[in-house]
């Protein structure tokens, strides 16, 4: 018996499948094309099933409704972008691995408009000739900060790396033992002085460096002075380190530029928005440091960018350097980072605007209410699933330190199984659920249950969309239960 023909002649054409009725609405929604490979795929696995189990075909009905069925579930597989919307309720506000800030309208609209048209990126609109991408923003960066020049690349590693290599290769790079930082990832201070072509020399001890460190070890080699920003961690107890005017005043003294990685980076005091106090890049550039690195998405709350500002004649340093051109922002990014900076510059309410400070300055008392809001409507959805609303503290993120200043409310899903390993087979089939959604909700694992951090869950349209999808919830959390126990 000739097994493949046999399977082949079980299953229907391609066409017949196509000209199916109930395909005739999918294929007003999508091309042709990408209705004909999901089709051809969907034939092409139920022939490989066929062939699998050819011994006992004749058990294994092949429904046309069946391959319908399939064949419309790969076109939503093949056509859901991979770059989806989620809600970030794990209660870290500024997530990298969650795309960190959310931009302000402003930026939004800006980058839309950038993406639409042709814009005057490298083209003065007063002279008709070339211009500089960077005149985007630069005197809007020199008046946030006080600084001189300023210009931005790709994100801050790109412009620690761009700053050394400008101001420092082939030179000694000298930096406290207590800053020889790693943000995450690959970006370690010593591997990426070294990526630049400096030669680290470190001062100092772990916990305390003095100004006669830095002094005692400025030669010939010297190429700058460093200091970056121990955003991640915290040396406490006996501890020194040289302030930036002192750093500045040495480095000056020796003829050399002080070069300031601020990491983080705020334009707005957010202390006095209650939130821990973060260094300013006006304060910095006040100090005395001759370039000053920071993040566009990180406090700022803008799009990735690494903004370097500083004295003109290293701005121009920096700007000539080759790597500058590899680690250019792109249109999109500059359209947004303008808006964003004008939000700072203008706006009379920056914490109420820009919607990473609004989430991080969002009052207890509002968290709360949504939480009760919220509460009726989630606790009967599972049965062995117990809902509370919790006090919790949110994070800022970002490499910043974990610090108890931003209390929240988090509904937290317990599973009530007897079992210890029943409870945690449910609350991985939980948490799958909730990453299932059509916008995937992404929360925290933590004491055998599910958190839920509700401070990021802002805006009444917000609050509909993950009420709305909550009814999907059961059926997910069932399908899930059921692919665990076969
Ligand atoms: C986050 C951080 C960086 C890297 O900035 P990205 O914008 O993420 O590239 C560099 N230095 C410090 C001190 C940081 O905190």
């Amino acid at each position: 018996m000739n097994t493949t023909m046999d399977v082949r002649r079980r299953l229907p054409a391609v066409d017949a499948l196509m000209a199916d009725p109930s395909l005739q609405d999918t294929l007003k929604r999508h091309s042709r094309s990408l209705v004909r490979r999901s089709v051809r795929e969907t034939l092409d696995d139920a022939r490989r099933r066929l062939q699998n189990q050819a011994l006992d075909a004749d058990s294994l009905p092949i429904e046309f409704g069946d391959l319908v069925q399939r064949c419309v579930s790969r076109l939503d597989t093949l056509t859901q972008p991979n770059s989806r919307a989620v809600f970030n309720l794990t209660g870290t506000v500024i997530h990298t691995n969650l795309g960190r800030s959310p931009l302000p309208e402003p930026a939004i609209e800006a980058m839309a408009e950038a993406a639409r048209h042709p814009i005057a990126l490298e083209y003065d609109l007063e002279s008709g000739g070339r211009g500089d991408r960077d005149t985007l923003v630069e005197s809007l960066l020199c008046e946030l900060t006080g600084a001189e020049a300023a210009t931005v690349v790709n994100n801050n590693a790109g412009a620690v790396v761009l700053a050394l290599g400008a101001l420092g290769a082939g030179r000694e790079a000298v930096i406290s033992r207590g800053e020889l930082i790693e943000i995450g990832g690959a970006f370690r201070m010593p591997d990426i002085m070294q990526a630049a072509g400096c030669s680290l020399h470190e001062v100092g001890a772990t916990n305390r460096t003095h100004a006669r460190d830095f002094e005692g070890a400025l030669n010939d080699e010297t190429g700058l002075i460093v200091k970056a920003h121990t955003s991640n961690y915290a040396i406490t107890g006996f501890t020194k380190s040289v302030p930036e005017h002192e750093l500045a005043e040495i480095a000056h003294r020796h003829g050399v530029p002080f070069l300031v990685d601020l990491g983080s980076g705020a334009l707005t005091d957010l202390a006095a928005l209650g939130l821990p106090y973060e260094a300013l890049p006006r304060d910095t550039i006040a100090a005395g440091a001759d370039v000053v690195t920071f993040s566009g998405d990180k406090l700022l709350g803008g799009p990735q960018a690494g903004i370097i500002v500083g004295k003109r004649e290293m701005i121009e340093r920096i700007k000539r350097h080759p790597l500058k051109r590899a680690l250019r922002l792109d249109k999109l990014m500059l359209a947004a980072l303008e808006a964003t900076l004008r939000v700072y510059r203008d706006s009379d309410t920056p914490a109420r605007d820009i919607p990473a400070l609004a989430m991080l300055t969002r009052p207890e008392v509002d968290i709360a209410a949504l939480g009760e809001r919220l509460l009726p409507s989630v606790r009967t959805l599972l049965d062995d699933v117990d809902v509370t609303l919790q006090d919790c503290m949110s994070q800022l993120g970002s490499g910043s330190l974990p610090v108890d200043r931003l209390p929240s409310r988090a509904l937290v899903w317990r599973p009530q199984a007897q079992e210890r390993q029943a409870r945690e087979r449910a609350l991985r089939c939980l948490e799958m659920a909730f990453r299932c959604l059509p916008k995937p909700v992404i929360g925290r694992l933590r004491d055998g249950a599910l958190h839920l951090d509700l401070r990021c869950l802002m805006g009444e349209a917000q609050e509909r969309q993950f009420v709305d999808q909550l009814k999907l919830l059961k059926s997910h959390y069932i399908a899930s239960r059921t692919r665990e126990e076969t």
